[in-house]
């Protein structure tokens, strides 16, 4: 197997970070398909730790290609700020090692002071963005009014993409008691950092589908999770990308042929942070629980995630709308202790037994959840490295949840250390 898409298969913060570091390891290409600098993983190699937001994991790994694809949105400035960074620990940035799509959109200054104007207006239920303006930076991409990374390279072009922008984004700004968008100083600052990202450019569909051909195993690391996604997420309350595994081709230029395995990244229990529904939320002591034990805080926003019982309805609709081949679970530990455990196996709308989430915004606020109670475990998993480390009852609580969201667990996580990880099945192996 040689191409890998990691997806998160809830709301988001499933501990992709961990996981993608596994596997980028053992990548030669490590690829970002979708989202923008929202995304947060911690990254910690030989006792460095490095903080990544628009960089793919692989960039701190010597010897990988790190690509940045079409599909994602790019900040230039917070790039260059993120690659000094990182080259401020020692390591090297170059075009050898950093490809971004030329067709990649980038977010402008403009679109955070949008994100941030239309979020502080009352009259609208809030999103919950992060305030990066990558939901406006999507909304262009789709308007045809995107500045894209080959833009930068002419400065006739550059002005007429500017003021077909501006045409739009001027309105909406006067609408929204801003000033217009001084063009001039816009400009200039494009063409300053210009030849910063011009160095990265590359057509990244050709070189994946190269790379592809000569044997590369190619990582497709995804940001987010399947609940967000723009299209099967719980809308409005989503992101502005396609989350899903199909995104990682469209999301650099590779057909959908070439994925070859979709890991999704699944919690042992649920989180989301910021509005929209979430059936299996616990307002009660067992939430905070979960959250304390969890340290269920942002690493982006610090923002407190709301915390919930295990939700296998969510889990096996987003392992099927993702093609998920097998998961890994997660943050196993963070459920030692509990005299019992819940898990959702169904909903209650108004009377009636369903096994998905409905696409009515009022019906997906209206379900109620049916459980079904297991014993929990008195001993711990924390840092478990074989079955045989793990109580009798965790090992049942995990073969239900692969029951329940019909797909066999690939990998299991039992603490932050990288190698406190069971590997059931390789998804490089061949
Ligand atoms: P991501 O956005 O999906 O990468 O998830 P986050 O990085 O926001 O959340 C993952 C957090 O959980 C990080 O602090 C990890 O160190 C931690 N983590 C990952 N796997 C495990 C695990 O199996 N057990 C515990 N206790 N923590 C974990």
């Amino acid at each position: 197997m040689a191409n890998v898409v990691v997806v998160g298969a809830q709301w988001g913060d499933e501990g992709k970070g961990k996981i993608v570091d596994w596997l980028s390891e053992r990548a030669d290409v490590i690829a970002r398909f979708q989202g923008g600098h929202n995304a947060g993983h911690t990254l910690v190699i030989d006792g460095t730790v490095y903080k990544l937001h628009a960089l793919p994991s692989g960039v701190v790994r010597p010897g990988k290609l790190s690509v940045i694809g079409n599909g994602v949105v790019l900040d230039p400035w917070h790039l260059m700020t993120e690659i000094a960074a990182i080259r401020a620990q020692g390591v090297e940035i170059t075009p050898q090692t950093l490809m971004i799509a030329e067709n990649t959109p980038l977010i402008l200054p403009f679109h955070g002071e949008l994100d941030r104007a239309r979020e502080g207006q009352t009259a609208v239920a809030k999103i919950g963005t992060t305030g990066r303006g990558i939901g406006p930076a999507y909304e262009d991409k789709v308007g045809r009014r995107a500045i894209r990374v080959a833009d930068l390279a002419d400065r006739a072009t550059l002005e007429l993409r500017v003021d077909r922008a501006l045409v739009h984004h001027d309105a909406l700004r006067r609408g929204l008691g801003l000033d217009p968008v001084d063009r001039a100083g816009l400009v200039a600052q494009l063409e300053a950092i210009a030849p910063e990202i011009l160095r990265f450019a590359a057509p990244v569909w050709k070189v994946l589908n190269e790379r592809r051909k000569a044997g590369n195993r190619i990582l497709f690391e995804g940001a987010q999770g399947a609940l967000l996604d723009i299209d099967f997420g719980t809308y409005p309350f989503v992101t502005s990308s396609n989350v899903i595994a199909g995104q990682a081709a469209t999301g650099v230029g590779l057909g959908p042929g070439s994925i070859d395995f979709v890991l999704g990244i699944v919690k042992a229990y649920t989180t989301r942070v910021g509005e929209g529904p979430f059936p299996t939320e616990l307002l009660d002591p067992d939430g905070e629980r979960l959250g304390a034990r969890g340290h269920e805080f942002g690493t982006t926003t610090g923002r407190k995630r709301r915390c919930g019982w295990f939700d296998a309805v969510l889990v096996r609709q987003t392992c099927a709308t993702s093609g998920v081949n097998g998961i890994a679970l997660t943050k196993l530990d963070v459920l030692d202790g509990f005299d019992e455990l819940k898990i959702c196996v169904g909903y209650d709308l108004d009377g009636t037994r369903i096994d998905h989430l409905p696409t009515a915004a009022d019906h997906q606020a209206r379900v109620t959840p049916i459980y079904e109670t297991m014993p929990g475990w008195s001993g711990s998993t924390e840092g478990a490295r074989s079955w045989a480390d793990l109580p009798a009852n965790a090992i049942k609580y995990v073969r239900r949840v692969e029951e329940l969201i019909d797909c066999p667990v690939a990998l299991l996580s039992t603490s932050p250390e990288r190698d406190d990880t069971i590997l059931v099945t390789d998804p490089f192996a061949d």
